[in-house]
């Protein structure tokens, strides 16, 4: 298991830090901004929700909700509607994930700046894709679920994808730098991870109101910083 908590000790509700408010974005709709300077490490989003198997989605019929994978095969339903769908994406991002719920700040969001974040940390359903138009000089204008598999993205993130994601890159790491055998009958070939179903599906349309008070209910105190799982700290 990639996760770096059991199944039963995620939130039921999703935390946003309270120096992040919901306004108008250049980039689309609305998103997340700073309220005032945000410092490297700190925590954005803890999202909050059920846990659930890519099997059990289909029984509950759903027919618009927001999710995210956090392990192969497993899930977390947020909680909605809540500020934290409002979160843009952007090739070249501020924020990135600490853990399978949790983002952070990659470096210094001064007051005013938008948060956003790579959805290719967090997002490895290999048939989605969405057009981009971030603005940034990275930008890679289509962002697909196999995004995590680019070198350039590896690097600008590394460590710092949702665990079964850094899982995977150091899966593959692995077997490039495995030397060929001479006999090649018991080779077994890679094949790629089973996607999972039910992978974060972005975008959803923000239906956040965009004001500094409304986010209030998600925020309160911050909880206890976790420390980062040994098994996926940064490398
Ligand atoms: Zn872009």
């Amino acid at each position: 298991m990639r996760t770096t908590r059991a199944h039963n000790d995620y939130r039921e509700t999703t935390w946003l830090n309270p120096k992040v408010e919901v306004r108008d974005s250049t980039i689309e709709g609305r998103g997340l901004f700073a309220l005032q300077d945000i410092e490297p490490g700190e925590m954005i989003i803890i999202m909050g929700g059920r846990v659930l198997t890519d099997d059990e989605f289909p029984a509950l019929r759903l027919e618009k909700y927001s999710s995210a994978a956090i392990d192969e095969g497993l899930n977390i339903l947020l909680d909605t509607p809540n500020p934290a769908e409002c979160g843009n994406h952007s090739c070249d991002a501020n924020t990135w994930m600490r853990d399978e719920v949790t983002t952070e700040a990659m470096r210094l969001i001064p007051a005013g700046g938008e948060l956003t974040i790579d959805y290719a940390t967090h997002t490895g359903t290999p048939d989605w894709s969405m057009p981009c138009n971030c603005g940034s000089t990275l930008c890679r204008h289509t962002v697909t679920g196999n995004d995590w598999r680019r070198a350039d993205v590896q690097e600008r993130y590394r460590g710092h994808f949702s665990p079964f994601l850094n899982a995977r890159i150091e899966q593959l790491r692995g077997r490039a730098a495995t030397p060929p055998m001479t006999d090649t009958s018991n080779i077994q070939h890679p094949t790629s991870s089973p996607p999972p179903i039910s992978n974060l599906r972005p975008p959803t349309p923000c239906p956040w109101p965009a004001s500094a008070s409304s986010t209030s209910r998600w925020s309160g105190p911050a909880p206890p910083a976790r420390a980062c799982s040994p098994t996926w700290a940064p490398r």
